[in-house]
């Protein structure tokens, strides 16, 4: 088991803007490292996002609540490379910086179902099929079959996972209205849950 990408290994990116991270994230991270066989998967926060509105939370308080969703579990290591190379936000770019940063590692990228609609709008999608190959969580019955046709077979992977239906948006919503601590904990590590407490976050 590889600890880090730095010695090699294949590898798993999940990119997103984990405002705050979930049990929805770390869920499909996990499920597709075990189907696809990954030696781990890098966590990595957007600095800026081409479709979405700014973040709620700043970007240090996002690498924070990452950091405490997995800390101690080296199936992840949690990324600021959008920060540290002050990244323009397209997936394209951040891939080849971490590929060059990581150059022993073997990469795919990870996005649930959602993202795969996205996919056609981003920048230079031929690229990043040349860079990666695109590791899909969906939820079963598998339905996906007229959609992927659209992509290079062997670029693109399904892997069927158990879902869970919690976003960061329901999240935030939530914690507007006041909900409980217990309830939170459900939906993300119970670290998290008092990492936003602690710094009053979304409120
Ligand atoms: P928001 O509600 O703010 O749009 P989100 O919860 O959808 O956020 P993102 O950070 O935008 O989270 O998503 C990052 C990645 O995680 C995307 O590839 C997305 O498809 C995936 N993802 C998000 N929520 C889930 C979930 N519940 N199950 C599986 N994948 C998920």
């Amino acid at each position: 088991m590889m600890t880090t990408p730095d010695q090699g290994g294949h590898w798993g990116i999940l990119g997103g803007t984990f405002d705050p991270v979930h049990h929805g994230h770390l869920n499909l991270a996990l499920q597709v490292a075990t189907s696809s066989n990954l030696d781990g998967v890098l966590l990595v926060p957007s600095l800026r996002h081409p479709f979405k509105d700014v973040c709620r939370a700043s970007f240090g308080h996002r690498m924070e609540m990452l950091m405490c969703a997995t800390s101690g579990d080296d199936r992840f290591v949690v990324s600021g490379i959008e920060m540290d190379e002050e990244l323009p936000g397209y997936t394209i770019d951040s891939i080849r910086a971490i590929r060059e940063r990581y150059p022993y590692a073997i990469w795919s990228f990870i996005m649930g179902e959602d993202n795969l609609e996205e996919l056609e709008r981003w920048r230079d999608p031929e690229a990043i099929f040349a860079e990666v190959r695109m590791l899909v969580g969906q939820r079963p019955p598998h339905q996906w079959s007229d959609y992927i046709s659209r992509f290079p077979a062997d670029r693109i992977e399904m892997v069927a996972i158990d879902m869970l239906d919690v976003s960061s948006t329901e999240i935030r919503r939530l914690l507007n209205e006041g909900v409980s601590e217990k309830e939170l904990a459900e939906m993300m590590p119970r670290s998290v849950v008092q990492y936003i407490k602690k710094h009053g976050l979304y409120q």
